[in-house]
Parts: C-alpha cells; sequence; structure tokens
C-alpha cells in the first residue's frame, strides 16, 4: 500500500465505526506515521482492536478533549474518553508556548486511551525546538521487581533532542523487557522466549510464552526496570490524578484494546535554560563521537531510514489484516 492509501482505509474504517473526522484524522495521521517509519506494531495492525473498542462503547469516536491551565508551566487536557491523539493535538501548542515562557512545562492528558507509538509526540515538541520526555501507563502485564503477578503496565518512555539538520533523536521504548506483541507472536509461532523475559502464574521463570501471558513479563534491567516502570507508574497516574496500572486493568473490559489511562509529557526549551545558542552543536558533537564507534548507532535510525524509503516503496500489509480491514471499511 502507498502511505496515502494507508491513511484514506484508516479514515473510511474508523468514520464507518464510531469516530467523527476530528478523531478520525488524528488517529489516522499517528497510525499512517507508525507505517511511514515501519513501527508496525502500532499502525495499521492496532485498527481492529480500536473499532472493537469503540463498537463496544468502550471508547469515545466523538470526543472533545478539553484544556485547563491550572499553573504557568502545567497544561490539562482532560481527552473525554477518547484515543490520545486528538487530546495531544490539543494540548501541544499550549504545551511550547508555556515552555518557551517558562523554560519548562508538563502537559497532563488524562482520561484518554494510549494504543499509541511515544515517538510521534516527543519527536513533535523536538521539532519544535524542544527537549522533550513522554509517559504513558498500559494495563498491568508486568510483575514488580520480586513480585509474582502482573502489576505495572508496560510503561513506555520515549525521549527526544532536537538535532542541527534533519529530524530529531528519539527513542522509544517499554519498560517490560520484551513487547507484549512479541510474547504474543512467539505464543502464536511456537518460540520459546529467552531467559529474562517472564514468569508463570506460579511465579517461576519460564521460557514459554503460553505460560507469561498467564503469568507475568518482567522488566528489562531486573530491579532497575521495575523502578522505572514504578516512576512511570506514579508520574502519568496519581501525579496527574489518573489511575495507576494495576488501576487501569481492574477498570478495562478486557477487549484487547488499550485501558483508560493518562500520559505525561515534559518540555525542556533549551534557550530557557540559558546555555544559549551552542547547545545543539555540542549536542551534535556527542552524536557524532557516540556513533564514530563501530557498530554503534542512534536510536531512532532504523525509523528514520525506513521514513526515507516508505513513500516511494510503500508499504507491506499482512494478507489476513488487509482483508479484516476491508471489511470493516466496508461493515
Ligand atoms: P524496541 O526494543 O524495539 O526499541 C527500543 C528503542 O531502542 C528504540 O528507540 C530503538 O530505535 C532503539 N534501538 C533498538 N536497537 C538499537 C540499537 N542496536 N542501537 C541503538 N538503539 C537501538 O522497543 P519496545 O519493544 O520496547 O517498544 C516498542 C514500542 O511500543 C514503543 O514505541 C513504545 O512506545 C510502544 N509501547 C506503547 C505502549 C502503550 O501503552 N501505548 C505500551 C508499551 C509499548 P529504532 O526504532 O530505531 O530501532
Amino acid at each position: 500500500m502507498t502511505l496515502d492509501e494507508v491513511h484514506a482505509i484508516i479514515m473510511k474504517v474508523l468514520l464507518k465505526n464510531g469516530c467523527d473526522e476530528a478523531n478520525a484524522t488524528a488517529i489516522a495521521d499517528n497510525m499512517t506515521s507508525a507505517e511511514r517509519d515501519h513501527a508496525v506494531s502500532h499502525g495499521l495492525f492496532r485498527l481492529p482492536t480500536s473499532v472493537t473498542s469503540l463498537q463496544n462503547g468502550k471508547i469515545n469516536g466523538r470526543a472533545e478533549p478539553t484544556l485547563s491551565r491550572p499553573s504557568a508551566g502545567a497544561v490539562r487536557v482532560d481527552g473525554d474518553r477518547g484515543f490520545t491523539p486528538l487530546a495531544f493535538k490539543l494540548g501541544k501548542p499550549a504545551l511550547v508556548e508555556a515552555a518557551r515562557t517558562n523554560g519548562i512545562a508538563a502537559l497532563a492528558i488524562t482520561r484518554t486511551f494510549h494504543f499509541a507509538a511515544l515517538w510521534p509526540e516527543t519527536s513533535a515538541l523536538a521539532e519544535e525546538g524542544l527537549v522533550a520526555l513522554a509517559v504513558t501507563s498500559s494495563p498491568p502485564y508486568v510483575a514488580a521487581a520480586g513480585g509474582k503477578r502482573a502489576f505495572f503496565g508496560t510503561n513506555p518512555m520515549s525521549f527526544a533532542f532536537p538535532r542541527k539538520d534533519g529530524p530529531p533523536m528519539a527513542f522509544d521504548q517499554a519498560s517490560s523487557a520484551m513487547a507484549r506483541g512479541e510474547v504474543m507472536i512467539h505464543a502464536r509461532d511456537g518460540h520459546m522466549v529467552p531467559d529474562g523475559v517472564g514468569i508463570d502464574s506460579e511465579g517461576q521463570p519460564t521460557n514459554d510464552p503460553n505460560e507469561i501471558l498467564k503469568g507475568a513479563q518482567l522488566t528489562f534491567g531486573g530491579y532497575k526496570g521495575s523502578a522505572i516502570a514504578l516512576m512511570i507508574d506514579l508520574l502519568a497516574g496519581p501525579l496527574i490524578g489518573e489511575a495507576f496500572s494495576a488501576e487501569t486493568g481492574r477498570a478495562d473490559n478486557g477487549d484487547g484494546g488499550p485501558a483508560l489511562g493518562g500520559e505525561l509529557i515534559l518540555a525542556i526549551d533549551p534557550v530557557g535554560m540559558g546555555t544559549g545558542s551552542q547547545v545543539l552543536d555540542h549536542a551534535e558533537e556527542l552524536f557524532a563521537e557516540m556513533t564514530g564507534q563501530e557498530g554503534v548507532r542512534l536510536p531512532g535510525d532504523r525509523r528514520l531510514k525506513a521514513r526515507n524509503e516508505t513513500p516511494t516503496e510503500g508499504i507491506q500489509v499482512p494478507l489476513s489484516l488487509h482483508q479484516k480491514i476491508l471489511e470493516l471499511a466496508e461493515a
């Protein structure tokens, strides 16, 4: 498919299944950018479960997010139980303005469903010249260090830094050792997973993905990843008046779509740090020294390479997924 075809079919499916134009456009833009960058786990792959959640009424396809400013450096957007992209679209200009005015600012997005990758949000802010950090919680799939049951979400974080020429550096990673989708794909294909990915329902280490899906995943880096997952649960939960992962799971209808929750995004203006114009030059020195070593690349470079290729080459969509999406478009 071409990227234009991807965008068009997402719009058609969403408009037929309960979204209004504003919500559908924000979601289609997000999913298409994921396909453009070969971040396939957050592109068309998410469309069928998103439709399920629209159809059963869990997610509001006609959400009208609202914005408030509790303090000079804080922006809040209430997502009205819709998908996150439209809430971010509303909050971003206010966050950029607050960061430029104060040097640093935060955007709290509440009452939304985050189905997506986080780099589109941090990259969009870095393209405005800001340093950005985003975190969100997800339904509980991951044990806290030492624990035997799923407690944290796969709790991702993304960090983006502007570049002098070209798109920002942005990494984006879950705090679980393996992405949930990867564990499911191993189970589907009958493959074992490496050590350290998860535990069974008795809390025993296992390499069997089916047992992990019944038990719990583990964080990356042992107790250090668990601390990061805890931080994300706090930042995207209690700090902004939202549920933490375990709570989002308890409130969810278990339809396979995302759970209602929050996201926190921080933006720092390098100018506001008083560092002056050498910030980007100095960062470029770091990037150059780092990637000058054999075998070292910047996080995000795989995506940016794909971004250069897909506008002309298009993308490959698995036949079964394509068929499903066509059915949803005609339903
Ligand atoms: P990966 O482990 O695939 O990648 C994590 C990061 O590491 C990426 O930025 C990647 O860059 C970078 N990277 C990978 N290999 C290298 C390397 N050799 N050298 C330097 N950098 C490297 O991601 P995850 O599986 O942890 O997460 C996948 C996605 O899932 C994320 O986008 C995350 O936001 C999303 N997610 C969303 C959730 C939600 O609730 N909305 C929940 C959990 C995850 P590159 O892409 O260029 O390879």
